[in-house]
């Protein structure tokens, strides 16, 4: 498996989800954010009757001139041309860019360029909100992380994708139990922030966000590649953890905060040594987590990944998120002006009829949480045992 696979699927950045009543990115206070101006389409309707028009006209008055055999094929050639040009076309839009901040190319609108990521009725789309609707199911243990505690051999690879930060991590890790239909292996992990201002998880519960999430994205070890993957429904486990912001710095994530000032803008990568993945996981309550079947938060969105949310956040220190949230950029580096990455995450969706299981020891369940900016998630977490003595009993799973 290498990540030259990763790139046969157009804009996968997730290897990479109510009321929306926090969903939407707030855009008016990113002081350092210059916007940039809308992206033209290829080509208007007008633009391309008028091309239309001018090519029939050329057309017939070429193969008025010719005779005989000649006719014959310069008519076969003007034919096979418009299918060369739309095929062009058709291409050029499939693999169009996506955003999070731009009324064209925003999540809202991703099912323009990209069929699957409408979120028709009885969808299994990604993220959601997480609240009491769940059903316990006992047998939902923690997961079997195999190689996480392990310093790996060779070089890590951190990059800008525009879309978000990827540490490609390799191979040697696999993900397995906890339910999981068969064994994982690890390929990459990245992720989603807000800005200064708003809060950037794209799971929220009980429709808070907090300021980030991190996925860490596995691939059932059968599949020879992801275009392989992506046809099976369960082809990828993606493990979430959210992260909050608190007052001390988390030594854990220095290796990729500190590195993030290297792959400030899109296309850059820098390498980054290994370290025990664990570290970057809430360690003492790993068997605490909420699983459902969703889809990628990225175009395509394929609808093929298990999820499994952790539900305690790890924590990192405010200058720590800030070198997310104003130290990348989702433009390369030799444009003209700089776009803060920020608020790259996309809207909750419906659950409909989908189940989702708290796993055997998970707890958070109840008491509605307000949304807030980032920083407050510590609130939430110092909250926690008042919210869990109050909460209502949990489904039992049947
Ligand atoms: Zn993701």
């Amino acid at each position: 498996m290498t990540w030259k696979d990763a790139k046969l699927v157009p804009g996968w950045s997730d290897t990479t989800l109510v009321s929306d009543s926090v969903g939407a990115a707030d855009t008016n206070t990113h002081k350092y954010v210059q916007k940039r101006k809308g992206k033209k389409p290829i080509l208007s309707s007008r633009q391309l009757g008028r091309y239309l028009n001018k090519f029939a006209s050329c057309s017939y008055a070429f193969i008025r001139s010719m005779r005989g055999k000649k006719r014959i094929i310069a008519l076969m050639n003007i034919m096979i041309f418009p299918v060369i040009a739309f095929s062009f076309i058709s291409l050029t839009a499939s693999t169009s860019e996506f955003c999070y901040d731009e009324g064209h190319c925003d999540p809202y609108s991703w099912g323009d360029s990209y069929p699957t990521c409408h979120p028709l009725l009885e969808s299994h789309h990604s993220p959601i909100n997480l609240d009491h609707d769940v059903t316990r199911d006992q047998a939902l243990e923690a997961l079997q992380l195999e190689g996480f505690d392990s310093v790996q051999k060779g070089q890590w690879r951190l990059r800008n994708d525009g879309h978000t930060v990827v540490l490609e991590v390799g191979s040697g890790m696999t993900v397995s139990g906890g339910g999981l239909p068969g064994t994982y292996s690890t390929l990459q992990l990245h992720f989603h922030w807000g800005s200064l201002a708003t809060n950037g998880s794209e799971h929220t519960i009980h429709t808070y966000r907090l300021p980030m999430e991190m996925h860490i994205v596995n691939m059932k070890t059968i599949h020879p590649n992801l275009t392989s993957a992506m046809e099976d429904q369960t082809g990828l486990a993606v493990l979430a953890v959210f992260i909050d912001v608190s007052y001390t710095e988390n030594a854990n994530f220095t290796p990729i905060t500190t590195a993030l000032s290297s792959v400030a803008h899109r296309g850059q990568s820098v390498a980054i040594r290994p370290f025990p993945l664990a570290s970057l996981l809430p360690q003492d309550h790993l068997g605490l987590y909420y699983r459902y079947h969703g889809s990628l938060t990225t175009p395509p969105c394929s609808q093929v990944v298990v999820w499994s949310v952790y539900e305690v956040p790890v924590h990192i220190s405010w200058s720590q998120y800030e070198r997310f949230a104003v130290g990348v950029f989702s433009t390369e580096e030799e444009t003209d002006q700089d776009v803060l990455l920020q608020n790259n995450f996309r809207h909750v969706h419906l659950t409909y009829s989908r189940r989702v299981y708290a796993s055997k020891d998970a707890q958070l369940l109840g008491a509605a949480c307000p949304a807030a900016a980032p920083g407050s998630g510590l609130l939430l977490l110092s909250l926690l045992p008042l919210l869990l003595s109050h909460m209502d009993p949990t489904p039992d799973g049947s």
